[in-house]
């Protein structure tokens, strides 16, 4: 994968090197992941990172996306489970982890889909310390609120208990501040992907936001702020990352995650380019910001749980509208032909609000093509003939538009 991604294309950004270095060091190679201090594996965005890195600990997000810890999953794992949860528990039973990370000495397990949920008992029948995040099923009333936050306060708690440190405003802020210069440098990277013709190939930004699972979040944010000074430059320059006319596409649905990035792949070999994403392994793990009112410890821990709460689209939740107007509202800003939505076979949320976002985006004149897929290779071929028939489509409704 990470060949294709490298060299199948021209004119890959120079910033891109430090990326496509990375994968193949820890994932090609297996060298493992440097990084100080105390480990915490998060098995999805709900999980605060904020918190992890003010008790001196680094989160690592454990969703997996190797087509092989799929099949070792699979073992035992029922078969209509999602490649992803089979993935993230086909490694976590393996001896050799790659990412490695080192020893976790806690996992966070936000009790979000069903199959997040039953994980939890079989991450801790396999020996390690898995601790409940309980997300409230809707995010919309008071109630939810509430309860989210103290859920929050509890896992505040727990960190306390296994870092046997203790949470300061100096060192809740210095955190903060570490993750909102992430963030600053993830949105001028996704600003950029609004100019046409586009600067850079959706490829490499879901690699750059994968990258984030594991990384030291300081080398990953100099690294992607290295790369918004050449896109800068790229756009000075009236640089071309895909043809002129390459239909622009909103990616939405189950997260990408390296190595299985097959789906965004074949969109841009097959001439399209993916300029914006409405997934959980980028875009809405990384685009909102926490909202303080008073700068003590207990309101910026509140603040906090209502930033991984309010915003976030997943359609776990009940009454989803949000989800919605974002996807219209980024199909929009950024000037798309058509979207793609992959759900992973085995993932009912994403596969049962699917019909209400097509009906949505349709009606808003945006087409849309619903993939069913996985992790296995063997759908390619029939993944390519789709993609191409539905840029194809793209491309003559423009034709017969202009
Ligand atoms: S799809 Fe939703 S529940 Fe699953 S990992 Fe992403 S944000 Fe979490
Ligand atoms: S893709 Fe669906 S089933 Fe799989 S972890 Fe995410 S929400 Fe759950």
């Amino acid at each position: 994968m990470l060949d294709r991604i490298v060299d199948d294309f021209d004119d890959n950004p120079a910033a891109m090197t430090y990326f496509y270095d990375l994968f193949r060091r820890i994932y090609c190679q297996g060298e493992p992941v440097e990084r100080k201090g105390m480990q915490v594996g998060t098995t999805c965005i709900h999980a605060p990172e904020e918190l992890i890195y003010a008790f001196g600990a680094n989160p690592v997000r454990l969703c997996n996306g190797s087509y092989h810890y799929d099949q070792i999953g699979a073992d035992f794992m029922p078969a209509k489970s999602c490649s992803l949860v089979k993935a993230t528990l086909g490694m976590l039973s393996s001896e050799n982890v790659i990412p490695k990370v080192g020893k976790l000495d806690l996992i966070v397990n936000p009790t979000t889909c069903d199959q997040k949920k039953k994980a939890s008992a079989m991450m801790s029948a396999m020996g390690y310390a898995v601790y409940n995040l309980e997300l409230p099923p809707a995010k919309e009333s008071e109630a939810a609120r509430v309860y989210w936050q103290r859920s929050v306060r509890e896992f505040t708690n727990q960190l306390r208990i296994v870092t046997g440190k203790k949470l300061t405003k100096k060192n809740l802020m210095a955190a903060m501040a570490k993750t909102s210069r992430a963030q600053v440098a993830f949105r001028t990277l996704h600003n950029f992907r609004r100019v046409a013709p586009s600067l850079i190939l959706g490829k490499d930004a879901f690699l750059v936001t994968n990258a984030y699972f594991f990384d030291d979040i300081e080398r990953w944010t100099a690294s992607v702020e290295a790369l918004n000074i050449e896109l800068a430059q790229r756009e000075k320059d009236g640089f071309c990352a895909a043809q002129k006319k390459a239909p622009r596409i909103l990616f939405t649905g189950s997260p990408p995650i390296f190595p299985n990035l097959k789906l965004p792949l074949v969109i841009e070999e097959a001439g399209g380019v993916v300029v914006v994403d409405e997934t959980c392994s980028a875009n809405r793990m990384l685009y909102d910001m926490t909202s303080v009112d008073e700068w003590l410890v207990n309101d910026m821990v509140d603040s906090l749980a209502d930033k991984y709460l309010k915003p976030c689209t997943c359609p776990i939740f009940t009454n989803n509208d949000d989800r919605i107007r974002r996807l219209l509202d980024l199909a929009k800003s950024f000037a798309v032909d058509g979207i793609v939505y992959q759900t992973f076979a085995g993932c009912q949320v994403y596969e049962m609000e699917q019909r209400s976002v097509a009906d949505a985006l349709n009606k808003a004149g945006f087409c849309m093509l619903a993939v069913e897929t996985d992790y296995s290779p063997d759908d390619m071929g029939q993944l390519t003939t789709r993609i191409e028939a539905f840029l194809e489509s793209i491309k003559s409704r423009k034709r017969k538009a202009a």
